[in-house]
């Protein structure tokens, strides 16, 4: 168990290394940035940080040495980064799970090995490949890269069979997978924790909503959704133990019209649908992994509030006197200077009574 003054080593510079550092300041933590960035939105409220490329394996060595335990704020950071880093502090959440997570065929094979259910799929690596694939899938369906996508990049929506060379095309012939359009009726998110001793806590499912590809709003306690909690925690438990996972990590689920659950995609990290938990639970997400990596016990995931998560995306953010006004407005920016469209700049959190 790490004490209050031990140093936490953190793989990626941005606003969750940001939020992870800040809470683990509050336990007595000094947390130690590794980014390529200059100005990084993480390393500006940290104790240090080690700017390098992540290929640079001796500044990644000497990052980890300096520190008693590694983690990862994104799911990208190479394995051979995370593998360096692992060999002179413990590294949680562990390598395996970079592996599976960072390619959507591995990930969907793990997850339906482990006996939940996806959407059906298919491996796609040539032209020919994804009209086979869309022939008997049938569509519409979606073609995403299988390394590399997030808030909807990388991805073509297939309408006829014959279409899906052209896509494939248009995401430059890498290694794809086609998917099924999942006929959800709504999208949740579990956000789950595994201590070092195994235990798990999960907090209330939220519900989520999308709008190209990125998500505008989180909902939780998702209203209505009691039904579907231990389902979710069973899907939870089981990839946590499958990846041998010490930390938080986010489990984005299809809820189909049966109430049945489909994986869409595992977030081996925290995660922007639990940013709700900051200001609607005692114990935050960011806390929460900051205690699992640190060998604490974890905390009560149940929140004293109900909340809706609003992302500030882009311009959104010039909004920032009118929200800091409103009463009841928990706001949350990330310091990052540019408010390109689709950026993530920072979120509100609105409470509510539980009901
Ligand atoms: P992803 O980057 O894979 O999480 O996809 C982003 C969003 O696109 C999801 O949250 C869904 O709203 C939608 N989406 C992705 N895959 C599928 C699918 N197979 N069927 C229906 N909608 C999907």
């Amino acid at each position: 168990m790490l004490k209050p003054g031990a140093r936490i080593g953190i793989l990626g510079g941005g606003q969750l290394g940001r939020m992870l550092a800040l809470d683990a300041a509050r336990l007595g933590f000094d947390c130690v940035i590794f980014t390529p960035e200059d100005d990084s939105p993480a390393g500006r409220v940290a104790a240090a940080c080690e700017i390098a490329p992540y290929e640079d394996l001796e500044a990644v060595a000497r990052f980890a040495a300096s520190v008693d335990v590694v983690t990862y704020e994104f799911e990208n950071v190479p394995v051979e980064t995370a593998q360096a880093a692992g060999r002179h502090a413990p590294l949680r959440p562990g390598v395996k799970a970079l592996e599976v997570c960072q390619d959507r065929v591995t990930e969907k094979s793990f997850v339906n090995e482990a006996g939940i259910e996806t959407t059906p799929w298919q491996a796609v690596s040539s032209a020919k490949d994804a009209i086979a694939a869309a022939q008997a899938l049938g569509v519409p369906a979606i073609l995403k890269t299988r390394r590399l996508g997030y808030d909807g990049k990388g991805q073509q929506v297939v309408r006829r069979a014959g279409d899906a060379a052209s896509a494939f095309e248009a995401l430059g012939s890498v290694p794809c997978i086609l998917e099924a359009f999942a006929p959800f009726t709504r999208e949740v998110s579990v956000v789950a924790a595994r201590s070092v001793d195994g235990a798990v806590a999960a907090f209330p499912l939220a519900e989520n909503h999308h709008e190209g590809g990125i998500l505008r709003v989180s909902t939780a306690p998702a209203p209505g959704a009691d039904g579907l909690a231990g389902e979710a925690l069973r899907i939870a438990s089981a990839i946590l133990s499958g990846l041998e996972y010490v930390g938080v990590l986010a489990v984005e689920l299809f809820v189909l019209e049966d109430g049945r659950l489909w994986v869409n995609e595992i977030a081996p990290r925290v995660h922007n649908t639990g940013h709700w938990t900051m200001d609607a639970c005692t114990v935050s997400q960011f806390e929460q992994h900051i205690r699992a990596i640190a060998g604490w016990p974890l905390g009560d995931p149940a929140p004293h509030s109900a909340a809706r998560m609003d992302n500030l995306i882009g311009a959104d953010v010039e909004r920032w006197q009118a929200l800091a006004s409103e009463p009841g407005v928990c706001l949350h920016l990330y310091g990052k200077g540019e408010a390109r469209e689709g950026r993530k700049m920072g979120h509100v959190n609105r409470l509510s009574p539980l009901s």
